[in-house]
């Protein structure tokens, strides 16, 4: 498996630590309102990546987090917790906020087909709070502080950036830099000793007087800083170095920077060997986000009469490093392409005696060793879904019944575990409406072409075309 390490800039074969698991970490969501389609992406994006690992027969170990603590409006020091604006904007605790929020997104991930994260079974669901994991916060700070990377002031407990030689190594922006692009900064805590020390710890002061999330601590009552949570939770649960960490590009400059700092000065190690970052979805060209307005929810895409595997088709479409246009006509196009994956797939059920035969079966026997080669280079996934295309044959020549198991193996492996589209769980058409196919045939053979387009036309109300071929009458779905 070769991926593209945003630490090295350059693509590299994947040498797990231990040969028997990859580690694997993706950021997950701040639970205050739905996910926009821009960050379901991100999500879609890491499960692919564990489907590829899967396929090329890794065990793999995920975890994702859930932020509901912590996570500042500005990414960084200021502005007002994600999950207090939700509460007072929904007249609802945080606590509720958190909850009715996780639900959503759980549900989001279930509908995606998006397989739950298996590294940690505290959760029902297997996604990890953080504040599940305040006590291993609360020890980090104490080996930052202890270790002089962290400082305490009245507001906060911070990260001194100028402490960690390379701190900044993934972003490759000089601190120098940074100082001269953000001169004017405000910075809301006077003691606070350089612009780029993060907190790792708020105390119900100033500005957060009256937070309603804290916890005791050493130092005082407060709350984590947004971007402890996850090397916490790393640590905690898939024990650090890890393989594989993953999040969208806009994480590299400070989340990613931060969690890999913190964990670099607590622990004496790297947080982990290979960063993965996904582009954006767009709108317009602009990046979808919720500051901005510009975006749309799941819901959204159903409510246009879409399923969530047209969505899912569309990311895949694009490689992830490559910024997805988002627009109607483009799902409305994978909605397209996901019809036809779906006939092809309900071909099992309509086998026609000696049909299709030796090309077929030589690319059935050919295509799942090209298509986890695609996966393998860096996740071309586009490439891998573009190896379908021959398969199409198919569809013109109908299927062999000798044929069908080895035909239902490869729907359920190659397109149902690689790329997480289900296209075995279609049913077979009823038994009347293949009796009134078998009529319609009759008819057009006979020339009755008046019965035979009534035929025809009920069909197709029922939702069901079909496609007259040399060997006969293949039915499917609209
Ligand atoms: P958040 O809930 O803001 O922490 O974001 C969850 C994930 O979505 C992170 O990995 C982000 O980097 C990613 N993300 C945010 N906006 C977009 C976007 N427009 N397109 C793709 N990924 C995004
Ligand atoms: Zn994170």
């Amino acid at each position: 498996m070769k991926l593209y390490n945003t630490l090295n800039r350059k693509l590299e074969v994947l040498h797990p630590i231990n040969k028997d698991v990859v580690k694997v970490y993706s950021c997950g969501p701040t639970v205050y309102n739905y996910a926009h389609i821009g960050n379901l992406r991100a999500f879609i994006f890491s499960d692919c990546l564990r489907r590829a690992l899967e396929a090329s027969g890794h065990t793999v170990k995920q975890v994702m987090n859930i932020t509901d603590v912590g996570h500042l409006v500005s990414d960084a020091d200021d502005g007002e917790d994600k999950l207090e604006t939700g509460a007072t904007r929904e007249g609802k605790t945080v606590w509720e906020v958190a909850e009715h929020y996780t639900e959503a997104f759980v549900s989001d991930m279930k509908q995606l087909n998006i397989l739950p994260p298996n590294g940690y079974k505290i959760r029902p669901d297997g996604y990890a709070r953080a504040t599940d994991f305040i006590d291993t916060q609360i020890i980090m700070i104490e080996k930052l502080l202890s270790g002089d990377y962290a400082y305490i002031t009245e507001q906060a407990i911070y990260f001194d950036v100028t402490k960690l030689a390379n701190y900044g190594a993934l972003s490759r922006q000089k601190l120098a830099d940074k100082e001269v692009a953000s001169r004017d900064e405000v910075v809301s805590d006077p003691d606070k000793k350089h612009p780029f020390d993060f907190a790792v710890w708020f105390f119900l002061a100033g500005h957060f007087q009256n937070h309603s999330m804290h916890w005791p601590s050493p130092w005082g009552e407060g709350f984590p800083g947004w971007h402890l949570e996850c090397s916490a939770i790393i640590h905690a649960t898939l024990g650090d170095p890890i393989d594989i960490h993953t999040g969208g590009v806009d994480h590299i400059g400070t989340h990613h920077t931060n969690e890999m700092a913190q964990t670099e000065a607590a622990f004496g190690h790297a947080l982990s060997n290979v960063w993965l970052h996904n582009e954006f979805i767009l709108v317009d060209s602009k990046k979808m986000s919720k500051s901005s307005g510009n975006f749309y929810v799941l819901k959204d895409i159903i409510e246009r009469g879409f399923s969530p595997s047209s969505f899912r088709l569309l990311c895949l479409q694009a490689h992830y490093r490559s910024q997805l246009n988002f627009t109607w006509d483009s799902l409305a196009a994978a909605s397209n392409r996901l019809k036809s994956l779906q006939a092809l797939a309900d071909l099992r059920y309509q086998t026609t005696p000696g049909y299709a035969g030796e090309t077929f079966i030589t690319l059935l026997k050919d295509l799942p060793s090209r298509m986890l080669h695609a996966a393998q280079d860096d996740l071309n996934i586009p490439q891998a879904l573009a190896e379908l295309s021959p398969l199409d044959i198919v569809l013109v020549d109908g299927l062999k019944e000798g044929d069908r198991l080895l035909f239902e193996n490869f729907l359920d492996k190659c397109i149902g575990d690689l790329f997480g589209i289900d296209l075995l769980s279609s049913s077979d058409i009823t038994e009347q409406q293949k009796d009134s196919i078998a009529k319609r045939e009759a008819a057009r053979k006979s020339k009755q072409w008046q019965q035979s387009d009534e035929l025809r036309d009920s069909l197709l109300e029922q939702g069901i075309v079909l496609r007259d071929t040399p060997t006969g009458t293949i039915w499917s779905r609209e």
